[in-house]
């Protein structure tokens, strides 16, 4: 019998995987994952979220007789000394579409196939490669509207059951343990794994409790942050615990039977699908602005302000921003509308460069998503392709009249002013690190500035901008 590996990288599930079915069909199975500099580069709780997800998917193999084998270095070199060690034919794995990934997958390729290892890679993490979805005129969507116009009436293929796993003698492997890949979280992550779903399993649940319980109010109800009506699915689509397709297909049926939000649901699916789109036909979409001339916007690009610091302590005195920040601080995770309301404070009122606040997110989230981080700040700052109007500046203030009247998401995360603050609220002083000497008895913080100066000062710059293509 053949061996065949399946590299592990952003699928971590065995329901409904391309390349794992692929990889049992070409030989006994040696599932690996390399911590490579991509892995090394992640934020403190992406990277510390990516190791419980593995430790999970370890655990699932090891109940069927298997394990995963973990080694350190380039996968360039590591991927052909595994497949001399172990005599493996073949090299599987599913696709990612950002840069470092892209040129990393193509080397790897190519060195093995130098060898005559059939290395080939498979969709997995999208519903539509980026390349397949073209405008009339042969290049790429960069309006959302006309996209999911293009993809909407797309046949997608069924979902693939478990395959039947047959393991190959495993080779030494490293200690997920001797990893550390928590040791960044220089903060409570006691405190953010209460809020953690991990592993396919509680994927499935999560999707299964969504469809029954949620989906015919999403569409009236997803922007209000106190509700649970948004899925949460994003923890695990970035770690492939789940696959999109099956995703889709669930949301497709409840549209079939009538359920009211939920092609409001599948249209919030492929904003997902459009961020990859984005990223791969420009590949610097996180770092650059994608609208050049926007290079000429005075944003201010000092990350060690203390404004800055604020806003990422959740200390800025503007309630809504403040309770948007503690939650993502606590629960590795932000509401949507939440997420919208402090990056347009971040990159209207306080005029910090959208980066920042990118790299911020980068570090804090457990459902980072290299594309959909960068889209959404490129969105909200309004340098983005098909960006919210510069002059439309979220009012926190307004917001909170709109979408938390009764002041539910407030009380959750904040503690100051409160007689008995909620437990959620008070986790916030659990998490954080001591050297921000916060405690929940300190006043109030005051607003760094009006709403109303910044809101000017903004409008300001921008007028200043000269309006090119
Ligand atoms: C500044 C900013 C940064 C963001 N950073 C991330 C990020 O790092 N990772 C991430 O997954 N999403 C990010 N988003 C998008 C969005 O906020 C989250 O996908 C959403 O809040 C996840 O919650 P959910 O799974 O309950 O979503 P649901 O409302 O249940 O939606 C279902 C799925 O659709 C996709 N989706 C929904 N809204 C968006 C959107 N606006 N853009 C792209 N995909 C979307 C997600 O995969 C989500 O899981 C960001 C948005 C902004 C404005």
């Amino acid at each position: 019998m053949m061996t065949a590996l399946w590299w592990i990288r952003r699928d971590m599930r065995l329901a409904d995987n391309p390349a794992l079915c692929a990889a049992v069909r070409a030989g006994d199975l040696i599932p690996v994952f390399i911590r490579d500099a991509i892995v090394e580069g992640l934020g403190a709780a992406p990277k510390w979220r990516m190791g419980l997800g593995l430790a999970h998917l370890r655990d699932q193999m090891k109940a069927l007789g298997g394990d995963i084998v973990l080694r350190s270095g380039d996968p360039r070199k590591i991927l052909v000394q595994l497949a001399q060690e172990t005599g493996a034919t073949s090299v599987y794995w599913s696709r990612l579409y950002d840069a470092d990934s892209v040129a990393r997958d193509t080397d790897v390729k190519s060195n093995l196939q130098a060898i005559n290892i059939d290395a080939q890679s498979f969709a997995g993490h999208l519903l539509f490669e980026p390349w397949s979805v073209e405008t009339k005129q042969g290049g790429f969507y960069k309006v959302y509207t006309p996209f999911w116009n293009t993809v909407k009436q797309r046949v997608i293929d069924g979902t693939l059951s478990i395959p039947e796993l047959k393991f190959a003698p495993m080779p030494p492997s490293e200690s997920l343990e001797d990893w550390h890949l928590g040791a960044a979280m220089k903060r409570g992550a006691d405190v953010v794994i209460q809020h953690a779903h991990v592993g396919e399993d509680a994927a499935q649940q999560r999707l299964v409790q969504f469809i029954e319980d949620n989906i015919g109010h999403y569409k009236a109800r997803r922007d209000f942050p106190a509700e649970p009506v948004c899925s949460g699915l994003s923890e695990n689509l970035t770690y492939g615990e789940i696959s999109p397709r099956q995703i889709w297909h669930a949301g497709q049926r409840a549209f079939e039977e009538g359920a009211a939000g939920a092609e409001h649901f599948l249209k919030e699916l492929v904003w997902r699908e459009f961020a990859y789109h984005l990223l791969f036909h420009r590949p610097d979409l996180p770092n650059e602005n994608f609208r050049p001339h926007w290079g000429a916007f005075p944003w201010n690009t000092d990350a060690t302000r203390h404004e800055v610091a604020r806003w990422q302590r959740g200390q800025t005195g503007i309630k809504f921003v403040d309770a948007a920040m503690r939650e993502m601080y606590v629960t590795g995770t932000m509401h949507n509308r939440a997420r919208m309301i402090v990056a347009s404070y971040l990159t209207k009122h306080l005029m910090t460069d959208w980066r920042i606040g990118r790299a911020w997110f980068e570090d804090c989230l457990i459902d980072w998503d290299p594309a959909a981080n960068a889209m959404g700040w490129q969105w909200v700052a309004g340098c983005g392709p098909d960006a919210a109007p510069y002059f439309r500046i979220f009012n926190p203030d307004g917001q909170i009249e709109k979408f938390d009247k009764q002041g539910v998401y407030l009380d959750r995360w904040l503690a100051e002013g409160r007689l008995d603050p909620s437990d959620t609220a008070l986790s916030f002083y659990d998490a954080v690190p001591k050297s921000w000497s916060l405690r929940v008895r300190d006043p109030d913080p005051k607003p760094i500035a009006p709403l109303s100066d910044g809101r000017l000062r903004a409008l300001d710059a921008y007028s200043a901008l000269p309006k090119s293509a």
